[in-house]
């Protein structure tokens, strides 16, 4: 979970450190896979949580 773009110092997803930093944007690009990683709102995160709560239960 990205909560700064400025803490993502390698690509999440194939951990290359051959990223960019949009901050306009609030997106890091990895050069190598293509993908793009935003930080996730807090108000997306909670519910996030809640949703996971309820498969818990079920
Ligand atoms: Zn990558």
């Amino acid at each position: 979970m990205i909560k700064d773009i400025k803490e993502v110092k390698e690509c999440p997803e194939c951990a290359s450190t051959n990223i960019i930093h949009n901050e306009k944007k609030q997106q890091v690009i990895c050069r190598d896979c293509g993908m793009i990683f935003e930080p996730m709102a807090p108000e997306r995160e909670e519910k996030f949580e809640k949703a996971a709560g309820i498969e818990k239960k079920e």
